[in-house]
Parts: C-alpha cells; sequence; structure tokens
C-alpha cells in the first residue's frame, strides 16, 4: 500500500523521456484505507535529485509525529516542501481543523491566493501588515480553525497527545493480536498504524478452496453483516474493496475511551450477526 522508491523514480525518468516534466510529488503518511506510510526519507532524496517539490500528504499520519515511539514513521518528513496535517483525526481536534504548512519563506501563498482586494485587506496600515493572514488564505471569511489546535494542546498538554496516540496504537495493536487468533478473522496486512483490515469469513466458507469462487463469497459478506449492525444498533464499522482485494472491514482505532473490551466487543459482534451467512 505505499509509493516503491524505485518505481517512483522509473516513472520521473518515463515522463522526462517524453518530453514531459514533472514537479511534484505527493507522499502520504498515513493512507487512508491501509495506513500506510511513504518511505519519505527515500523519496526525498529522488525529489533533490529531480528537482521536484515535495508534498507530504500527513493528514491522516500526522498525529504520529506526537509520539516519541512512533514518529520514526515520518521519518523524512522535515525535508517536505509542504505538508498537510488533520489534527481532527488522530489528535482529535474538533471538526475541522487542517493545517498547511510550506517551508517557502518568500510569501508564496500570498503570491498565489491573493486576490489584492482593496476594500479588504489595506496595506498602509499602522503595524506590520504580514500579521494580516486574510489575503494569503484560500478561503476568505471562516473561522480560525488553528485556535481549537492552540486551545487543545494548551489543556491537554504534549504529554496528553503522545498517550492519546500511543494508546490507539496499541489498542490497535490487540485488536491486530485478537484477530490473529480468531478462527474465520483474517488480518488483510499487518497494521503499521491504526487501521486494521480484515475479513470475517463465515463458517460455511472456511472449508472452500481459496481463489476466485471463495473471495467473491467473501466480498458478499462485509456489506450484510454492517447492513445488520446498523439496522440491530450496536456498532458502525466500515468496509471497502481496495484494489483487487473483496470487501474487508477498516476498524481505524483514535478514541482514548475505547477498551479492550470494545476490541472483543466489535469481534463478538460481527461473528454473532454474520455467522449464518
Ligand atoms: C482525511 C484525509 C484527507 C482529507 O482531509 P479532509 O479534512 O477530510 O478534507 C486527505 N488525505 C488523507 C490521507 C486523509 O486521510
Amino acid at each position: 500500500g505505499k509509493m516503491i522508491p524505485a518505481e517512483f523514480e522509473k516513472q520521473v525518468q518515463r515522463a522526462k523521456d517524453e518530453g514531459a516534466l514533472p514537479f511534484m510529488v505527493n507522499a502520504t503518511a498515513g493512507t487512508t484505507v491501509l495506513g500506510a506510510f511513504d518511505p519519505l526519507e527515500e523519496i526525498a532524496d529522488i525529489c533533490e535529485r529531480h528537482n521536484l517539490w515535495m508534498h507530504v500528504d500527513a493528514c491522516w499520519g500526522g498525529g504520529a509525529l506526537m509520539s516519541k515511539k512512533h514518529r520514526y514513521l515520518l521519518q523524512g518528513i522535515h525535508r517536505a516542501n509542504s505538508v498537510a496535517w488533520n489534527p481532527h483525526k488522530m489528535l482529535m481536534a474538533g471538526l475541522q481543523c487542517c493545517a498547511f504548512m510550506v517551508r517557502d519563506k518568500t510569501n508564496l501563498l500570498q503570491r498565489c491566493h491573493s486576490a489584492q482586494a482593496s476594500y479588504l485587506f489595506q496595506q498602509d496600515k499602522f503595524y506590520d501588515v504580514s500579521y494580516d493572514t486574510g489575503d494569503k488564505s484560500i478561503q476568505c471569511s471562516r473561522k480560525p480553525d488553528a485556535f481549537k489546535f492552540w486551545l487543545m494542546w494548551k489543556a491537554i498538554g504534549t504529554k496528553g497527545l503522545e498517550e492519546r496516540v500511543d494508546r490507539a496504537l496499541a489498542m490497535a495493536r490487540y485488536l491486530a493480536e485478537e484477530i490473529k487468533k480468531r478462527d474465520g478473522f483474517r488480518l488483510v496486512m499487518e497494521p503499521e498504524y491504526t487501521n486494521v483490515c480484515f475479513w470475517y469469513i463465515p463458517p460455511s466458507l472456511r472449508d472452500m478452496t481459496d481463489g476466485p469462487e471463495f473471495w467473491k463469497k467473501v466480498h458478499a459478506v462485509a456489506p450484510v453483516v454492517k447492513e445488520r449492525m446498523m439496522k440491530k444498533g450496536s456498532m458502525m464499522v466500515g468496509y471497502q474493496p481496495h484494489g483487487d482485494k473483496a470487501n474487508f472491514f477498516r476498524q481505524i482505532i483514535i478514541s482514548p475511551q475505547v477498551s479492550r473490551q470494545d476490541m472483543d466487543f466489535l469481534l463478538d459482534q460481527i461473528h454473532s450477526l454474520g455467522m449464518d451467512l
């Protein structure tokens, strides 16, 4: 689920050979479905060789930076030209709170977004007008979302945020280990982050040989289990196909309030809702 640096460089070279001029790469730190982290250090080396703008979409995975234990996942992010990060995801800031950071110090945002509306952002004021952020933003009349992050950080501290991340990752690890122990549950891959992706195989399919027919049947399981959990009102767990993979459940862990019992409940529920399929 992640970028292969050598393949990436081949694609850059191919585009150049075709006369195109590649100018940026969008690497992902924490993909939405699998929670995979692109190898940023190696991508940064390639970007330097080919003079590419390196953007890192750390919307989902950026939260790991708060954890001394897990921030190695984003090793190399300091070399990015720009980074997007959503504190409203892993860190649980109130929706919405998205940060976009650029290394550039030449007033790039102003140069890109400014409409120089003379009726709004006067330049002849009595103070340093570089503090006026309105003319730099893509949006105009919006809430100062950064304030939520600042307030939350003040309230629970760096340590509190770190504990939140560490706890979520520990809980995801517990869930993954439970999945490995139980009959009929199968991990799509070892989770790198808190995306725990897995199939539920009902007893009627457990003796089938692995093949297209088997996966066609497995594909139909998650939508039915999801419908049943919603109608029962017990859970809301997402599922989706991915590439050539049949529908699988994706349990993401964020909340510091969830416990091991909740993880057990989740697996028990899926089994009891799907065992007759
Ligand atoms: C959620 C997400 C986004 C989009 O963020 P929004 O705040 O919902 O617009 C972008 N990239 C990744 C990897 C995400 O998980």
